[in-house]
Formats: C-alpha cells, structure tokens, sequence
C-alpha cells in the first residue's frame, strides 16, 4: 500500500492541499486533501502533475549533476568544483565592476519561501546590492504597488473560500477557470448560491458564459472603463457616502478625475455599450457583499498600477471592505508568487514588505546579517536586457528557478542581452531555454523532493513536505546558496527549513506567529499573524482600518492611456498572452507529466475569430505563421467564436510557438510590468500544410536536442 504524504499543489496559487502517494521510493499518484482553499478538490493539474518527478524525459530531463562551461561545452563536475567556480567568479565581477553589477533572482515556483528568503540575504548581505527580483515583476507586481498605495497590502485582502459567500462576483480581466480551476468553482458555488456574477473581458471566458452580464471591452481600454464605473457610482448617488467620508481620502479629486468619463464617453474607448456600464454598477453598488477578482487582464498593460488603484477605488466607494464575503482580490499566477514577494525577492522590500530605505528597518536587517547593507533600491528584472545592451550596467545574472527567455517579453533582445554578460549561474531542476546561456548550472531538488512552506494567492502559509528522495546529485536550492555564500566568505548554515523560517519570522512582524507548529496545527496561517498567540487573519482592514500612512483608503482615477503598440497596415492584429488549464508557467513541470502532455503540445495555439479566419484564409487547425516588430514563429491556429475580430491569443507555454518571440517589453512606468496583453501581429496561411508540420517537428526535436535529450528517448526508442 502506498504511503500518503501532505503536501501542497505546486501549480498555482489557490494553494490546493494533496496527498502524494508514494510507493518504493516513487511518486505514483496524487489524492485531494482537505485543505482550507480546496475542500477535498483538485483540478487535473493537481491530480496529474506529479509525474515529472519521475523523470519521463518528454520534453527534456531532470538536471543530475552540476555543469560547468568549459571551452564553450557544458560538462558535469562535482558540486565543490562548482560551488567554488561560482563564488570564484561571482567574487571577482564583484570586485571589479561592484555588487551592483550582479542582477539575482527569487522563484514563484517549486522551491519554496526558505529558499526565497534565503536568496534575498544572500543577493543583500553577500553580494551587497539588492538587485534581487523574480518574475512577480511580470504578472501580479501592479497588484503590489498599486493595492499598497489605495489600502496598504499588496494581497488579496479577502480569502478563496469567501468567494462564494459574496452576493456579487465581479471579475476583471481574469479566466479562474484556466489559471486557478478552484477558484474558478468557488464563483459557480457563489452563482449556484444565487450570487451575480458580472465579468469585464474581451473574450468570452467560462466565466463570462455563466455570469449574469459581460461587458466585452476592447483590449487596452481598462482605465476608461474602470473610470467611467466611478462616474457611474458618483453620479448616481450610489457610493457608500458614510464610509466614503469616514474610511477614505482624495473624494474630491477623484471626482474631479472622472468627471469626463460619462458612460457615453466611455463606450466610444471601450465598446462597451454606456447601459451595460450603469448596469454593472448599480448590481454592485446594490450587492450586500461583492468581491472584485481580478488577473492578468489587469496586470500585464502599461497602464495596470493605475487601473489596479482604480478597482480598489470600486471596493473603498462602495464599502466593500474590512467585513467578511467582500474585498478584492488579485488572484496570484503561480503557486508561491505571492510568498517570493513575501520574503523580500523585490528590489524595494526586505522580507516582510519592509523598505529598503527605511533606516530603521535598515539597521535591523544589518544587525542581524552582520555586515552592512545597501541603502538603494535594486533593479527590476524587466529592466535587465536594457541595463545590459544600453547601460553596460550588470556583468553576472544568478537564475535562479526562472526560465525568463521562456516567460518574458521580446525574447530575441534577452537573448542578445544574456549573450553579452560575463557570467550566468542558472539553478533549476530542468534545462531550459535560459539555462543554454548558462556558464554553471545547479541542479536542485523539486517540489516533492524537499521541505518548506508556500503561501497561497490568499495569503495563506502552509507547509510543503519532502515526499521522496531525489534521483541524481542534487540539492535544495537553500543549501546551494548558502554554500556559495559560504565560499565567499559569508557562512551560511542552515541545518533545516524550520531554521531558516524562524529566522525570517524574527525579523518581520507581519509573519512572526505563523510557526511551522501552528501550521501543522491550523494546516494554514493566513498573515498578518503578529503574535505566537495570533490565529491568522482571513480578511484585511477589520474595522476599515487600512495599511496606508493615514489608515484610510486612498482613491484614485486618472486619464486613460492606450497601449503603446498600436495595429496597423503591416502587423493588423492584436496578441494578448494568455493561459492554459493543463499547462503551468515555462512547462517545463506539466510538460513532463505523461497524462499532461496528451492534452496539447507544439507548436501551440494561437485563438483567432471565426471573421479573420475567412479573411486569411486559414483553417482550423491548421499551422500559421506570425510575426511582429520583434521574431517570428509557427503555431496552430484554433478558430474560436469566442474571440472578437482583430483580436488573437496565445499561451506561452510552447517552445516553437513561443509567444515571447513576438512580445513587446513595453512596461508600466511605475511596477515595470510588461504590456504582455498587448502587441501588433501579422498572421500568415502557409499553403504547403505537410512541409509546416515537418518545420515544426524538426524545430522541436532541434530545440530538445539542445537540451541534451538523448537520441534514443526523441526516436521514441525508449518508453520511461
Ligand atoms: S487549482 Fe491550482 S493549486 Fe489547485 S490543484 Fe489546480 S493547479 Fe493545483
């Protein structure tokens, strides 16, 4: 009979608990577990995505032994030889070129908080810089600034299982059933319960089919509709007017921001008919409780801090906050996204969201790492490929757990950037396309292999736990960086994550009660848990007591601004990145999951309407090349009635339809957050179909064979 370990989902943020089965040392299925967020449920990824641990070698294999790049060829050494080789070099750009010219990375992804924390002190207390910064920058790090400056948390202030508690459902730019399943089944249980369900996306989502009333807006206009939903709620008289007055600040100027924006003006930016606006906000206004959910619809424009601001405005009006079953809540990616922001993997935030420039908080830091650290914010890693082809500023790029040439935008130019830099450490469990750059790389244990806490996109720690042992030479990613540190000249040593997670509690308030006992006993601490004695806090802002300087929310509109890149003659359509229910971030987990992997493979998709379909000629199902101002690729068209004209989607999970060979790095002036939603885009029809099937294997089997897949396993010779 197999053995049953607890654990958490390690595929997105609605923190599912499962059970790993284990039977002689091998993972051979997975069971849903009563955790606070999933009840006893999973989705297909939970249920089947353990396999990778098994090392099936679909897509690439499992990493088993440090390499190093030796006359252009990575070969395997002993982990001393590259522990020293990496403090060696890492030493000597420092010397040379100043802690400041070494760029790091956090990981939302498998490793865990310890090792995130762990990461940032090596990067501040080691390295001396606090260019430390993980792909949050790409999706939620809108969220961040912009909830930290209208309530004073850049979390969800609600939890998961409020959702179908509250009357009102309003989702904004998010497709929960394709990036977070579970949440997706807490909106159903709220519309079965009677709830409304009000959706704002430009395609019809699963969502949007069962709610009460879409508003199908044109990409890019958010802040206009966001604008005019406060002219609706101000005009009308249909704000909460008490709690405007007692729990918020800017009334008057926020009032003065929207005023143009009249339901009329708005349906001219955003195609949403004028009635369809007032509609929605007199059902929210009207809602007992109602909850705004809202993703990367929001996040990945260039104009999202604002917009985020703008729906938390929605919230503060109406005074949907501070009580149970309401709030808003931006739905966080990948499984520990929202606790690698948490441990301070940010270029402004220690652990705990404390400011790097806050003296106080400084000194504390100090005294506790023992050296002195740097007083200024680092660098975002959005900013990475400029500082190194425009600024000359950075020589050495520690990767850690990320795959950026998969994940971000305008691959082609990260590519050239990677290309220029004096050294590149990349420690994963996979090869990838990042770790082709690489001049070490470290091979670390995965989800499943090692122990340590998660927090879900709800705030919510829970405990992660080592089910089998590892196969190959690897390590946890806390014990490989703190050996480097140690060979540097700064010993680290952790005996166990336990260790490492007090020491992360004594330094931050916000987390300090929340002990791996307390997980064990509670299964979840959801912070602010201030205090030993401190259950957890399953809403924010009790009382309408905010975070912010003053303690109230702060309101803000502003004018819209459209998206940079705009359609024209040439590229006349329009690419927005999206997800897909059976695949995760890079795919370099689900990829390599044999039940996963039946559900889609390369080259991937691109959605386009059933109207440019006719108009190019092309059918269903047939492979497509696109291109834009920046590369060019091939994937498979799936005409959709779901999609508007003009209008094309893509998952960025393939690696021959790779859509970050075609995004553009546009960012948000104040999160630095990529306009990934937004690009032009030329379609093609290529007439020889059999030819465009051959391109797209022989690209496949040529991008595996880079990654050392051997011969054997890509003839299909060998069955794991
Ligand atoms: S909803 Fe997310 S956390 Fe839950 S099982 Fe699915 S992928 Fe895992």
């Amino acid at each position: 009979m197999a053995d049953k370990v607890l654990t958490v989902c390690p595929y997105c943020g609605s923190g599912c608990q499962l059970h790993l089965l284990v039977d002689k040392g091998q993972v051979i299925g997975a069971e849903p577990a009563g955790g606070r967020t999933n009840e006893g449920t999973l989705c297909l990824k939970g249920h089947y995505g353990w396999d990778f641990l098994n090392d099936p070698q679909i897509l690439t294999a499992r990493l088993r032994k440090p390499l190093i790049r030796k006359n252009g060829v990575m070969e395997e050494v002993e982990w001393e030889e590259a522990i020293q080789y990496t403090a060696e070099r890492l030493l000597a750009i420092k010397e040379k070129y100043g802690p400041d010219s070494i760029m790091g990375t956090g990981s939302a992804r498998g490793p865990g908080n310890e090792a995130n924390y762990v990461m940032q002190k090596f990067m501040r207390a080691v390295i001396g810089t606090n260019n430390i910064d993980h792909c949050a920058r790409v999706c939620h790090g809108p969220s961040v600034a912009g909830l930290t400056y209208s309530l004073g948390d850049g979390a969800m202030s609600n939890s998961i299982p409020e959702i179908e508690h509250s009357d009102l459902v309003f989702v904004f730019g998010y497709n929960a059933p394709e990036t977070h399943p579970i949440v997706a089944r807490r909106i159903v249980a709220a519309k079965q319960r009677g709830a409304k369900i009000i959706v704002c996306d430009p395609r019809m989502t699963e969502t949007a089919r069962i709610s009460d009333l879409w508003l199908p807006l044109k990409g890019g206009s958010n802040m206009a509709l966001v604008n005019a939903f406060g002219h609706v709620l101000v005009h009308e008289e249909l704000y909460n007017k008490r709690y405007v007055e007692a729990h918020t600040e800017g009334f008057a100027e926020y009032v003065d921001s929207i005023k143009k924006y009249t339901p009329e003006y708005a349906e001219g930016i955003t195609g949403v008919k004028a009635a369809d606006i007032r509609a929605a906000m007199r059902e929210y206004a009207k809602a007992p409780t109602a909850t705004i959910l809202y993703g990367m619809g929001v996040c990945q424009f260039s104009q999202a801090v604002d917009v985020v601001k703008g729906l938390a405005s929605l919230a503060l009006l109406t005074g949907n906050l501070g009580k149970p079953n309401v709030g808003i809540g931006p739905v966080r990616g990948q499984n520990n996204v929202q606790g690698s922001c948490d441990m301070g993997a940010l270029p402004n935030v220690y652990p705990g969201y404390q400011d790097v420039t806050d003296t106080t908080v400084r000194k504390k830091f100090e005294k506790a790492y023992g050296v002195e650290l740097p007083r200024k914010k680092g660098y975002p890693l959005t900013e990475v490929p400029h500082l190194i082809l425009k600024e000359n500023k950075l020589k050495a790029y520690y990767i850690f757990g990320e795959d950026p040439v998969q994940s971000d935008p305008n691959a082609a130019e990260l590519r050239e950037a990677l290309d220029k830099m004096e050294f590149i450490v990349v420690q994963d469990i996979f090869m990838n396309k990042t770790a082709l750059h690489a001049d070490v790389i470290l091979p670390s244990t995965a989800w499943g292999e090692h122990d340590g806490v998660y927090s879900s996109a709800d705030r919510g720690f829970q405990r992660i736990r080592k089910a089998v042992d590892p196969q190959g030479d690897v390590k946890p990613d806390w014990a490989i960086i703190s050996e480097v540190a140690t060979a540097m000249g700064y010993p680290m040593s952790y005996a166990n994550t336990e260790e490492i997670w007090d020491e992360m509690r004594s330094l931050c308030p916000l987390f300090a009660g929340a002990s791996y006992q307390k997980m064990e006993e509670q299964g979840g601490v959801q912070w602010p848990c201030p205090t030993e004695d401190h259950p957890g806090t399953p809403y924010l802002y009790k009382g309408n007591q905010f975070s912010t300087p003053s303690g109230k929310g702060r309101l803000f509109a502003c004018e819209w601004r459209p998206p940079q890149e705009q359609p024209d003659a040439t590229y006349p359509l329009v690419l927005s990145t999206v997800r897909e229910v059976g695949h995760y971030s890079v795919r370099t987990m689900t990829g390599n999951c044999r039940a996963l992997r039946q559900l889609a493979d390369e080259p991937g998709f691109i959605q386009i309407s059933p109207e440019d379909g006719a108009d190019l000629n092309i059918l269903d199902g047939e492979i497509v090349a696109i291109s834009s101002r920046r590369g060019r690729i091939m994937a498979r068209a799936q005409i959709s009635d779901r999609v508007k004209q003009g209008a094309t989607y893509m998952t960025y999970h393939w690696w021959v339809g790779a859509c970050n060979e075609l995004t553009a790095d546009f960012l948000d002036p104040v999160s630095k957050t990529p306009e990934l939603k937004y690009c032009a885009i030329r379609l093609e029809r290529i007439a020889d179909q059999a030819q465009a099937e051959r391109d797209v294997h022989e690209s496949y089997q040529r991008i595996r064979r880079q990654m050392n897949v051997q011969e054997a396993v890509l003839a299909n010779k060998v069955t794991r």
